[in-house]
Order: structure tokens, then C-alpha cells, then sequence
């Protein structure tokens, strides 16, 4: 199959990023590429997923990447996987001698091991320059899910039609399931029995990057987790800061040790963010070193300066995050940097390990195992947004009171940057409009279900 041919299959069948920002797959499949990354470093504390699906469908996902790769014409083909995943590790390494020059990455268990870039470091060796995309150096990474998803695409013509998610926290049976996309998020926790905490809240994306939302929020192509935490919770309350509070404490109290400098990932990699020195500027409104601000947009938003290194309890990802909005409301561009500075020699004793990490955290009492169940859970309805990745949103193709199958094209893929959406239940359109479609489940209505 030819390069174009698996572009057009992989949007056809509405693939994005599995998790982050949801990078249509499609527009990174690419000539340029020499050096293909297999993503299993399952970023964030207390998620279970990637390392439970490659374990499962190992031979399935390889098949998959290397289809990708021989595309590409990538000529280095890596798996990165976190060394403590014993199990994930030992069952790609029983196919590695399968498949021509495929390495294997041994990973440690650090945060954020994830994160894009510094997985590209520890994995080749090189530094993506701040502002450029990974491909302007040859190198495209996929994560698991993505990959396993190319693969339900391209073998058997299925689109994106579920998500994998980690349900954890103060639950009774923490679990990873397969669920509709567009299932809301209270039918979601249900799965994993009653709630074990009077006033639980819910974080959608693991407690470092995540957000709280609401009951009434669904599950997208890119949610990977639900973590359900008591309201009193630090990881809670770090959530709920006040923007204009958070400066007002910084101004009071930060003392300028520079530890979330010292520790920021990208920092270390040689980029030009420095979160001390925006603490400093910000909070004197010192504005004569513009850099300082032009800067913010170089931080990954990984919120280790303000989960875990900050002593004081202060806030600089959400101050940065907050300027970073600001000038890219005014239209300021991330320009690309050629001459940063070497990545630091100290960065192999900076990195953060995750057992620290979830004991800073207060999350010590819920690493709990979450067992995958393959089986698609049942959703009684499901709103399914027209916009779940970056780009343009999809065109809806279906309208109120008509009735659609599992796996029907119901968001068409529009110009630019898009892939299609599809019906993740068959049932009737109870609401359709350019931002999101509902479907009602069949017996809902008292009908004969399609399923
Ligand atoms: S770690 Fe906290 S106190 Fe220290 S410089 Fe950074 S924001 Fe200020
Ligand atoms: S969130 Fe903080 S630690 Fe992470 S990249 Fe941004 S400034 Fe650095």
C-alpha cells in the first residue's frame, strides 16, 4: 500500500492522536520520515492503557507500524517502552525477530516520558529544535491506541468508532474499557462500580495535564482516563487555582530558587523556558525583557513546575498557559530556534521519578491495577462532537430524527485539517447540528435495537 493510500484510509476512518491533542494520523504520515516511534510510555501517573493494549494485540500493532513505516520509507523503527512494563515488553520482544531493523527502547520510569519531545530524546538522541514539529527532523511518533486503530482500518475497514479509558480513584473496581465515543461521563464511572468518596470530582486526562469536569462531559477520541478524586483532594485543589489569586501569591512568595526551572524537561533539553525568570517578570510586570513572555510558548504545559517542583505551592504552568493564550490570541507565531543551548549535562539526574512524582501527588492509595475488558460497554446515548481534534471541525451529514448504524459516516471530513466522525451506537438523532450530533440508543426509544 502507498502512502497516499493509507493517508486516505486512516481519515476516512476519523484516526487522530489517541490521547494529547489529537493530531489527525494521516497528516503524519510523511516522505520525510526516516525514524518512525512506537509511543508506549503511558505519560501520566495511574494509567493503564497502552501498556495493557500492546501487551494484548502485539503482533496486530507491530504489523500496523511497520505497514506505516514501509510507507514513509522510514528506514529506523522504534517501540519505546517504559522498562517496569515487564509483561508489554517480554510479548513485542517474542515478535521483534518478525520484523527487519525494529529496535526496541527500554525507558525509565520517569515523568514526563511521554511527553513528544523528551520521548524523542531518550529514544535518538536528538533535540527537536524549540518551535519545529518532530517531522521538519525526519521523526514521527504514534502512540499505541493510534496505531491499533490503523491497524482495525486498514485489516479490517473498521473507523474509529470507541475509546480505551483508564477509570481509577476512589472507585470500587478500578478498570480500562472500551466505551462509545460521545458516552457521558457519569454512564462511563458507573462501569467501575459505586463511587468510594461522598463528593467525588472528576478529571479527565490523568491528574498532571488533566481537567475537572463535569458528569455531563463525554468521552472524545482523545480522552485516556477518568481519575475520581475526593473534592478535598490537593491534586483538586491545585485544579481549582485562581489566575489572578496565583499571581498575587506568586508576587508574595516566590523566592526565586529556580527549582522549576531547574527541573523543567524542556529547559533541560536546551529550550528557551525558563519558569522562574517568567515569575519574576510577571509578577514585577517587568515587561522590558519581552523574551521572557515571547518565551511561554515553548512550554509543553507538563505542569511539573507547579505539581511537583514548586515548594511554595505556586502556579507557574497556569500562569505561563495563561499568557501563552494571550499571545496567541494577538497572533504571535512560535517561531522556530535553530542556536538553543546543549541539552544540560545534569538532565539524567533531574528526571522525576513517577514513584515520587505519585507520592508528592497524594496518589499512593490508588495505584490500583486497572484490568482492560476488551468488550465494548453499552451507552444509552451519546453526543459525539464535531470537533475533537485540532483542525476544522467535521460537517454533520445526519439530522434530527434519522436513524443511523455503529460505524455509519455521520461527520463528513471538511477542508484542511479533518477527519471524518462516525455514529459509535445505532439508534435515532435526537439533536444534530455543526457542533455536535446525539443519538439515542435504539431501545431507549422502545425499538428494536440495530446492535
Ligand atoms: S520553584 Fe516556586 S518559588 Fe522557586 S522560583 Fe519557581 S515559582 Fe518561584
Ligand atoms: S509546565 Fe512548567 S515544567 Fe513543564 S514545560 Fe512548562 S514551564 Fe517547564
Amino acid at each position: 500500500m502507498d502512502i497516499q493510500q493509507l493517508r486516505n484510509i486512516l481519515k476516512d476512518s476519523g484516526i487522530v492522536g489517541a490521547g494529547g491533542a489529537g493530531f489527525p494520523t494521516y497528516a503524519k504520515l510523511d516522505e520525510r520520515v526516516d525514524t518512525i516511534i512506537l509511543n508506549c510510555a503511558e505519560c501520566e501517573p495511574l494509567l493503564y492503557l497502552h501498556r495493557q493494549l500492546l501487551e494484548m494485540h502485539s503482533l496486530e500493532i507491530m504489523k500496523a507500524f511497520e505497514q506505516m513505516a514501509v510507507a514513509m520509507g522510514a528506514k529506523s523503527k522504534i517501540i519505546a517502552i517504559k522498562k517496569t512494563y515487564k509483561d508489554t515488553l517480554e510479548a513485542v520482544q517474542s515478535y521483534q525477530n518478525q520484523f527487519d531493523h525494529l529496535e526496541v527502547c527500554e525507558l525509565e520510569e520517569v515523568y514526563p516520558a511521554g511527553d513528544e519531545v523528551v520521548l524523542i530524546y531518550e529514544a535518538t538522541g536528538k533535540v527537536i529544535p524549540p518551535g519545529a514539529l518532530p517531522i521538519e527532523s525526519g521523526i514521527a511518533v504514534f502512540n499505541v491506541e493510534t496505531v491499533y486503530n490503523s491497524y482495525c482500518a486498514i485489516t479490517k475497514g473498521e473507523p474509529v468508532t470507541d475509546k480505551l479509558i483508564t477509570i481509577t480513584g476512589e472507585v470500587e473496581h478500578p478498570l480500562t474499557i472500551r466505551v462509545p465515543i460521545g458516552m457521558e461521563v457519569s454512564e462511563a464511572i458507573a462501569l467501575a462500580g459505586k463511587t468510594t468518596t461522598e463528593e467525588p470530582c472528576y478529571l479527565m486526562g490523568g491528574p498532571m495535564m488533566g481537567q475537572l469536569v463535569s458528569k455531563r462531559s463525554v468521552i472524545t477520541k482523545t480522552s485516556n482516563s477518568i481519575l475520581i478524586l475526593p473534592k478535598d483532594h490537593i491534586v483538586v485543589r491545585k485544579k481549582e487555582k485562581n489566575n489572578s489569586i496565583d499571581l498575587k501569591r506568586a508576587a508574595a512568595a516566590c523566592c526565586q530558587c529556580s527549582m522549576c526551572t531547574d527541573l523543567c524537561p524542556r529547559y533541560l533539553l536546551g529550550h528557551p523556558i525558563e519558569p522562574s525568570s517568567f515569575m519574576l517578570a510577571a509578577t514585577c510586570k517587568n515587561v522590558q525583557k519581552t523574551e521572557v513572555f515571547i518565551n511561554t510558548l515553548f512550554c509543553s504545559s507538563c505542569g511539573l513546575c507547579e505539581m511537583y517542583s514548586c515548594m511554595q505551592g505556586l502556579s507557574p504552568r497556569t500562569l505561563i498557559t495563561e499568557y501563552k493564550s494571550g499571545l496567541r490570541r494577538a497572533g504571535v507565531p512560535t517561531s522556530k530556534i535553530a542556536e538553543f543551548r546543549p541539552v544540560a549535562k545534569e538532565i539524567k539526574y533531574r528526571r522525576v521519578p513517577m514513584e515520587r512524582l505519585i507520592s508528592r501527588l497524594g496518589l499512593n492509595a490508588y495505584q490500583k491495577k486497572a484490568p482492560l475488558i476488551e468488550q465494548m460497554a453499552h451507552a444509552s446515548r451519546v453526543k459525539i462532537m464535531m470537533s475533537q481534534h485540532i483542525g476544522v471541525p467535521a460537517l454533520p451529514l445526519v439530522k434530527t430524527g434519522d436513524y443511523v448504524q455503529r460505524g455509519q459516516l455521520i461527520g463528513a471530513p471538511e477542508q484542511g485539517l479533518c477527519v471524518g466522525m462516525h455514529a459509535s451506537i445505532s439508534g435515532k438523532v435526537l439533536e444534530a447540528n455543526e457542533k455536535y450530533i446525539i443519538i439515542v440508543h435504539e431501545q431507549q426509544k422502545g425499538r428494536v435495537s440495530y446492535e
